[in-house]
């Protein structure tokens, strides 16, 4: 059986906004009502996903205390949504009760924690997370954090890993909770793969050289990451897939979050709204690339490494807008449909779906048996 596995998605903040994930969330965007969602668990099922790690985020621009706090605060959501779908969801720590899940007939929901900031500079908070369930950790997000520097980060603070950093992935090493490279720097990158003991994960990113972001893997880490047994997760976040339209959209993201922000500030001022309305309507009219954008990352990876190490990240709920075809976690199915079409056969796709993902979590969950 194909366990499709999306590695990372921010569901948590729909949660957090108050969706019920029972119903099928509104799509579309109409100020005043809920925002545009991609995932729920109707869709989910829809899309054949048998799980989806659903992250803890929390922006670099919050207070510690704060951090922590919200993390809380979103784990408990996930807590909450999980308990109220009896039957539908449940959540797995482990590679095998994920598979019982999915025998069961149950959607898996894994947390992972995107950004460390919330641990603070204490190895008991990361425990505690790892006790809540939390089995992967991106290390920090758009800015540089007190465990290493971001990819986005305007200056490096630390050239790297903090002192504090190599304490948190020998930790999490120890844990068995996989070390996140998503959002790093490159030479945080270098040395996640220098200090860590385990194969690492990047959960959603994709591949420089068909699309140059910082945010994207070159070829030499793509190459270091199988190296040592870990995980290349592709995005599904269009500025991610294609440099065009990088370039078409620049600076229509924040506009559309300005907008967004100020019409909070007074959803009762019909300009704002307006305002709002128009920013939207602008960023969606840029042609977005289309979903076999994925597939070709998807092969880049493979041509560089072989088919396993890799897999999807799609980042559903933390970018506005998914490429064309595959706009919400109930299409999921057609990145299947396009690797069959491209000649793989049904081991490897299995790999790709999910097998990989699974493989890695449980070598990091299981180092003596490597
Ligand atoms: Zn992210």
């Amino acid at each position: 059986m194909i366990f499709l596995l999306d590695s990372h998605c921010d569901a948590p903040l729909m949660l957090a906004k108050g969706a019920d994930f029972e119903k099928k969330v509104e799509q579309g965007f109409v100020p005043g009502s809920f925002p545009i969602t991609h995932i729920d668990y109707p869709r989910m099922k829809k899309g054949g996903v048998n799980g989806a790690f659903f992250a803890i985020y929390t922006s670099n621009s919050l207070a510690p205390d704060e951090s922590t706090r919200r993390a809380f605060e979103l784990v408990s959501k996930v807590y909450d949504s999980v308990e109220n779908s009896p039957g539908k969801v449940a959540f797995a720590t482990t590679p095998s009760q994920a598979r019982r899940n999915a025998r069961n007939g149950l959607i898996s929901v894994f947390l992972g924690m995107e950004n460390g900031a919330p641990i603070q500079n204490d190895l008991s908070l990361l425990r505690m997370f790892h006790r809540l369930g939390i089995r992967y950790l991106t290390l920090t997000h758009a800015r540089s954090n007190q465990i290493c520097d971001s990819c986005t980060s305007p200056e490096p603070v630390w050239h790297g890993l903090s002192p504090f950093g190599r304490e948190v992935v020998a930790e999490c090493n120890r844990l068995g909770i996989m070390v996140d490279v998503s959002h790093i720097s490159d030479e945080s990158f270098w040395d996640v793969i220098k200090y860590s003991k385990s194969p690492v994960i990047a959960s959603h990113s994709c591949c420089r050289a068909l699309c140059n972001h910082p945010r994207n893997l070159t070829d030499e880490m793509i190459k270091a990451i199988a190296h040592k047994g870990g995980v290349v997760q592709i995005n599904f976040y269009p500025k991610f897939l294609s440099e065009e339209y990088g370039k078409a959209a620049i600076g229509l993201d924040d506009k559309l979050e300005e907008a967004d922000y100020a019409w909070r500030e007074d959803s009762s001022n019909p300009q704002l709204q307006a305002n709002l309305q128009k920013a939207y309507e602008e960023y969606a009219a840029v042609p977005r690339p289309s979903y076999k954008v994925i597939v070709d990352h998807i092969e880049h990876v493979i041509k560089l490494v072989g088919v396993k190490h890799v897999g999807i990240g799609s980042d559903f709920d933390g970018i506005e807008f998914g490429p064309k075809g595959l706009e919400d976690i109930s299409k999921m199915q057609k990145i299947i449909i396009e690797l069959r079409k491209r000649g793989y056969s049904e081991y490897d796709i299995k790999l790709i779906a999910g097998g990989n993902f699974l493989r890695v979590m449980e070598a990091v969950q299981n180092p003596n048996l490597e």
